[in-house]
């Protein structure tokens, strides 16, 4: 391998029916500090709808955007964007590559990277750049234990960074970039049959100001129909540890912690949850927990604002009944 060939910094930018994803703003921002240092371009590439407007990640300081259009891009297809970010990829030649790790990013990144044979460093909570020119990917590591700081030998050099770690590239409207249209590959989905879909709640739990979560403890259909009116209510979303997204109560978009997602809403309640580390650190940053669980010595309680020992089958029937007759 040719390291000297590879130049430049390349932003995936996610979106969603044609928005983009803030996340893909905070990689920017980060793009920017390393970019001085490298002296390295900045690019991104986004996939998506037909007519979708791309000037915004110039403004956040993108250099050039590549883009490719489409409806097909509305729906987050790994393997469509797979074939087509690893064609690209391969002729732009960028020495560093980054994704958010979102849930789609969580997904695709690691396809793209096993398509051009290179590393993948997931999660990562810092980037910075060595004596050597190498990116150094910070993450957590051992359950937050230790943050690991990892080199990968091949190139481009790829990493998924979590998001809300960064702020937001700043808005800058006068901003000069250029925008380049790219062909979509010419590729069909022979290997995916949707045999059934599981339902998955449309707003982004990331974004959600209330998440009402279920754990074991509420492992029936109509524990999660109460959760979901609960979450009504107030106005939020329903998350859900690993354990009821791998019986298959709820989609893995729902999933809270660490190999999940990390949510900071203003009320986080945890039904049935025991607390484990690994569910702990993806909702400890939220503002206010509220914990229910039948076992006064669950280690939830002990990160819980306010904790309430009972059963959820009698508590939240009592406060959806409250809150409907407001
Ligand atoms: P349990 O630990 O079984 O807890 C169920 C709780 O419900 C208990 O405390 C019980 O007292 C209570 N309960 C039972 N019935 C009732 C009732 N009627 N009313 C009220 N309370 C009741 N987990 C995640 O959540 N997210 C992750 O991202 C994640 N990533 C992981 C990554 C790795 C590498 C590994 C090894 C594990 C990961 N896990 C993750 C799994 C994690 O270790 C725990 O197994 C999981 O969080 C436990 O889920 P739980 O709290 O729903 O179940």
């Amino acid at each position: 391998m040719n390291i000297s060939e590879y130049k430049g910094i390349l932003v995936f930018a996610e979106q969603k029916d044609g928005i983009i994803h803030k996340v893909s703003y905070e990689l920017l921002n980060k793009a920017s500090q390393l970019s001085k240092e490298l002296k390295a371009p900045i690019y991104s590439i986004v996939l998506g709808p037909n007519n979708m407007k791309v000037d915004e990640l110039i403004y956040r300081g993108a250099q050039e955007v590549f883009y490719v259009e489409g409806d097909e891009f509305n729906e987050p297809q790994e393997l469509l964007y797979k074939e087509n970010i690893v064609a690209f990829i391969k002729k732009l030649k960028p020495e560093i590559c980054l994704f958010g790790a979102t849930s789609f990013g969580r997904s695709l990144a690691p396809r793209i990277a096993s398509g051009l044979g290179t590393g993948l460093t997931a999660d990562c909570t810092d980037l910075i750049i060595d004596s050597d020119r190498k990116l150094v990917q910070i993450r957590p590591a051992f359950s937050d234990n230790i943050l690991a700081h990892i080199k990968t030998k091949t190139y481009p050099q790829m990493a998924t960074i979590r998001y809300k770690e960064f702020e937001e590239a700043e808005r800058n409207i006068g901003a000069i970039g250029k925008v380049t249209k790219i062909e979509s590959v010419d590729y069909k989905n022979n290997l995916i049959k949707v045999i059934k879909e599981i339902k998955s709640d449309t707003t982004d739990i990331t974004e959600a100001e209330v998440v009402v979560a279920g754990g074991r403890g509420v492992n029936t259909t109509e524990g999660f129909n109460m959760l979901e009116e609960l979450a009504r209510l107030l106005g939020g979303v329903v998350g859900a540890s690993r354990t009821v997204v791998e019986e298959g109560y709820i989609s893995s978009s729902q999933q809270v912690g660490y190999s999940g997602n990390r949510v900071k809403p203003k009320l986080y309640i945890a039904c049935g949850i025991s607390g484990a580390p690994q569910h702990i650190a993806g909702m400890k940053e939220s503002l206010n927990i509220v914990a229910i669980n039948t076992d006064p010595s669950a280690p939830i309680f002990n990160i819980a604002n306010v904790g309430i020992v009972g059963d959820i089958y009698e508590i939240l029937p009592k406060l959806i009944k409250k809150l409907s007759s407001r």
